[in-house]
C-alpha cells in the first residue's frame, strides 16, 4: 500500500488561531481525505518555544509551561471545530520526544562538521526571532514588524546554511518540489542571490524557554531549527520504534503545506538542514496566499479580524469548510468580509445546494420514488490531486447548477400531472445525479454528503441544511 504524509506548518502559540491557519489546515484535511486506498499521516501541532512566547506569557502574568498548555490545547480544539480527519496527529515542541530529535539532529549536523561557533554582533528583531539583514529593514525598521531592533553582541552557534547552496539548487530543479511554480523561482532567487550562515542558537542568560544545545550548557537552540524538526519527530524519528518515519518520511510521498512567506525557511533552511544530516528531502512544499479583510491584514487595532469560531458560530461547521474552501484562492491573497461571507454562504448553500437537496428529495418522497441508484460511476476529478481544491469545489457546483437547469428544463413537478411515470424517472435520474454530488462533496463537507447520502437511501428530505443569512 503507497503511504502519504501531509503536515500543515506549526503554528506559534503567541495568538489564539487564526483564519489563514485554519484555512491551511481544512486544505490539508481535504487532501489527506481524498487519498482514499492510501496509508495517511497527516499531522499538525504547536510551535511552543521562543523569546515571542516567553514575552507573551509575561505579559499574560502566566507561567510560561501553564501559557503554552493553554494555547495547545486551543490550537486542538480546531479539529472537532472544524470537523478534521480523525487520525489527525498532533505534536507539540515542548514534548520529551520532540526535544530528543531536535538535540539528536542537532548532533547529526554538528558531526557532519556544518555547526561552528561565531562571536556576532547583528541587529536583532524580537518579533521575527532573528538577526535582520540590511534588506529586511526600511528606515531602519524592521520590515515586517516596523519596531527598531536591537543591537546584540553574543556568541552563537551557525549553521552553515551558505555550504548548500548547489545542492539547494539541484533539489529546486525538481518542478515538483514546490507548488506553485513561481514561488519555486522564488526560492531559487533566493539561493542565487547568495545564502548566509545562520544562527540556530541563542544565549540561555538572554532566553531559556528553547531546547538546550547538546554539549553547550550556556546556549538554547534558535526556535526555528528546534520547531522544523517537528515534522520528523511526529513520525518517531529518530529511534523509529513504529517505523512510521522509514514508511512515511523515507518510503512515502511527502507534502507539506505552508503560508507563502515562508519559503526560505521550508523549501531552503529546512531542505539544508535534512542534506546535512543526511535525511531525505521533503518530496513538495505547497505555498497558499494569505486571507485579508477589507483591504488589508486583519488585526485587532483595525477591528477587521473573523475568526475560526466566529465564522464557525454563524455558519456552521460544513458551512465554514464550504466558503474557506470555495472562496480562498489557493496560492493568490482572497479578501473576505462578514458581507461577503453571508453572500457566498446565500448563494452557494442556502440557494444553491439547500435548495436542491430539498427540492429533489420533496418530490422523491411525493411521487413515490421507490429506490436510488447510489453507484457513482466515473465521477472522480483530479483537481485536489493537483492541490486545487477551489477548482474541485468549483467543478461540484457547476454540477449543481446543471442539475437545477435539468430541473427548470424537463419540469417534473408539471409532467406529475400528466404522465406520472415520466415525472418518476425524471426524479430517479434527480437522485442519482444528487448521490453523485454528495459522494464528491465527502473530503469538503463530511457532514454534510452524509446527510444528503442517507436522505437518498431513505427518500427522506433532511431539515433545512442552509437556513438563509438575509
Ligand atoms: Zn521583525
Amino acid at each position: 500500500m503507497k503511504s502519504f504524509y501531509i503536515t500543515t506548518t506549526l503554528p506559534y502559540v503567541n495568538a489564539e488561531p487564526h483564519i489563514g491557519f485554519a484555512y491551511e489546515i481544512l486544505v490539508a484535511d481535504v487532501i489527506a481525505r481524498n487519498r482514499v486506498g492510501e496509508e495517511v499521516f497527516f499531522n499538525t501541532g504547536t510551535d511552543e518555544h521562543g523569546q515571542k512566547i516567553f514575552n507573551a506569557a509575561e505579559k499574560a502574568g502566566e507561567k510560561v509551561e501553564l501559557y503554552v498548555e493553554r494555547y495547545a490545547k486551543e490550537f486542538e480544539n480546531l479539529k472537532n471545530m472544524l470537523g478534521l480527519s480523525d487520525n489527525l496527529k498532533f505534536i507539540r515542541t515542548t514534548s520529551e520526544d520532540h526535544i530528543k530529535a531536535a538535540q539528536e539532529l542537532w548532533a547529526r549536523c554538528k558531526k557532519n562538521d556544518d555547526i561552528y561557533e561565531k562571536e556576532f554582533e547583528g541587529l536583532y528583531c524580537v518579533g521575527c526571532e532573528r538577526f535582520l539583514a540590511e534588506r529586511d529593514m526600511i528606515d531602519g525598521k524592521c520590515s515586517i514588524h516596523q519596531t527598531e531592533p536591537q543591537l546584540l553582541k553574543e556568541r552563537n552557534w551557525f549553521f552553515k546554511f551558505k555550504k548548500y547552496e548547489e545542492k539547494l539548487l539541484n533539489y529546486l530543479k525538481n518542478p515538483d518540489v514546490i507548488i506553485p511554480e513561481w514561488r519555486r523561482e522564488e526560492a531559487i532567487n533566493f539561493v542565487q542571490e547568495g545564502l548566509e550562515d545562520f544562527s540556530i542558537s541563542r544565549e540561555k542568560r538572554r532566553l531559556s524557554w528553547g531546547v538546550p544545545v547538546p554539549g553547550d550548557d550556556t546556549q538554547v537552540m534558535y526556535v526555528w531549527f528546534d520547531a522544523l524538526t517537528s515534522y520528523i519527530s511526529t513520525l518517531g524519528w529518530p529511534e523509529d520504534k513504529d517505523g512510521n518515519f522509514k514508511k512515511f518520511w523515507e518510503e512515502g510521498h511527502t507534502l507539506q503545506l505552508a503560508g507563502k512567506d515562508q519559503v526560505r525557511f521550508q523549501s531552503l533552511m529546512w531542505q539544508a538542514m535534512l542534506m546535512s544530516a543526511g535525511i531525505k528531502n521533503t518530496n513538495q512544499v505547497f505555498y497558499h496566499g494569505f486571507i485579508n479583510s477589507g483591504g488589508h491584514k486583519m488585526s485587532k487595532s483595525l477591528g477587521n479580524v473573523i475568526s475560526p469560531q466566529d465564522m464557525v458560530k454563524r455558519y456552521g461547521v460544513d458551512g465554514t469548510r464550504y466558503l474557506l474552501l470555495r472562496h480562498v484562492h489557493p496560492t493568490d491573497d482572497t479578501d473576505i468580509t462578514l458581507e461577503r461571507l453571508d453572500e457566498w454562504y446565500d448563494a452557494g448553500l442556502a440557494n444553491g445546494l439547500g435548495n436542491l437537496v430539498s427540492r429533489v428529495l420533496t418530490m422523491a418522497d411525493k411521487y413515490g420514488v421507490s429506490t436510488v441508484n447510489s453507484s457513482v460511476g466515473n465521477v472522480e476529478n483530479n483537481s485536489i490531486k493537483k492541490l486545487d481544491i477551489q477548482d474541485y469545489v468549483n467543478h461540484i457546483w457547476e454540477l449543481i447548477q446543471k442539475v437545477d437547469k435539468k430541473i427548470q428544463d424537463e419540469e417534473p413537478y408539471k409532467k406529475y400531472k400528466t404522465d406520472h411515470d415520466v415525472a418518476i424517472n425524471i426524479v430517479s435520474d434527480l437522485c442519482t445525479n444528487l448521490f453523485e454530488i454528495a459522494h464528491l462533496l465527502v473530503p469538503i463537507m463530511p457532514k454534510t454528503a452524509g446527510i444528503i447520502k442517507n436522505s437518498l437511501e431513505n427518500l427522506k428530505k433532511p431539515e433545512n441544511l442552509f437556513p438563509r443569512k438575509d
